[in-house]
């Protein structure tokens, strides 16, 4: 399953900078490994020549985004991603910070850390006591951009899942239009016969980057959410369960997201690839 969002806002950019944009963002390795496989993709049945078209332009738009980003930063010196968002204004800023996340992956961008340490006084098992706290602090510049930089591309997923940080949550399994990977509760497999490194999986998997970050960054900018040390940034919190009977009938727990589920595709604001 997977939400297709398309035709960002590009107002604003002249249209000698979207057209220079565009035309790098094709040179990308996983749009061109995208569209070089549309016989595959085709093939295995699980979109149609539309929804591939529909992929095909929001990879573009997604990787034009970034290009202009990435442009808009050349030059300047290593900021905080609140402060790049003051810089970067053509976009809403949380699709700048997803994007300076992302080029980061990608390589165009060098992430530079920093700590700072600081003693706290905490409560532990009832007794207070002094203890150190270090806090991270993620400025970002733009690295220059080498010749051979349309070869870069993300890794398949089985990074994530080496790295035993994968969830399981199927993601990846969902959106790899040519069938490739199979998730069960505890394994994850890709068929690298039929892989064709178009990096959707990568892309769309909620571990494969700083989504903690990116974040916490979101939260500073958008006074309106709370924070949470589990789940991030919210705006508010509910307890509900479903009304549906045949929903409650195999629910997990409240059966809410299969509700939600079932009413975006109602909808059709969802689509099952
Ligand atoms: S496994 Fe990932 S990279 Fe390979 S084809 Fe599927 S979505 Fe693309
Ligand atoms: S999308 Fe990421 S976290 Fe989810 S199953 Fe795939 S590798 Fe694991």
């Amino acid at each position: 399953m997977v939400q297709i969002s398309k035709n960002q806002n590009f107002n604003g950019i002249s249209s000698k900078n979207l057209m220079d944009a565009t035309y790098k963002a094709i040179e990308n390795f996983q749009i061109r490994a995208f569209f070089e496989a549309k016989d595959e993709i085709l093939k295995a049945g699980k979109i149609n020549e539309t929804e591939f078209y529909d992929i095909l332009d929001a990879m573009i738009d997604s990787e034009t985004e970034r290009r202009l980003v990435c442009e808009r930063l050349l030059g300047e010196k290593p900021l905080f991603l609140e402060e790049i968002t003051r810089v970067v204004q053509d976009f809403p800023p949380e699709n700048v910070i997803r994007d300076i996340i992302y080029l980061k992956e990608q390589g165009y961008i060098e992430e530079i850390v920093e700590t700072k340490t600081k003693k706290v006084i905490k409560k532990i098992k009832g007794e207070e006591k002094e203890v150190e706290e270090t806090e991270f602090f993620y400025r970002y510049h733009v690295r220059a951009i080498p010749d051979d930089f349309i070869e870069y591309f993300l890794e398949p997923v089985s990074v994530v899942f080496d790295s035993k940080v994968c969830c399981q949550c199927g993601w990846c399994s969902s959106i790899c239009p040519v069938n490739a990977i199979t998730v069960t509760a505890d394994t994850l497999e890709i068929d690298d016969e039929i892989c064709m490194k178009c990096g959707l999986c990568y892309s769309v998997c909620p571990r494969s980057f700083s989504i903690e970050q990116a974040g916490k960054n979101i939260k500073k900018l958008d006074k309106s959410l709370n924070f949470s040390e589990k789940i991030n940034g919210y705006v508010n919190t509910y307890s509900a369960t479903t009304t549906k009977d045949e929903i409650k009938k195999v629910r997990q727990d409240g059966g809410i997201v299969t509700s939600i589920l079932e009413y975006l595709l109602k909808k059709k604001k969802l689509m099952l690839l």
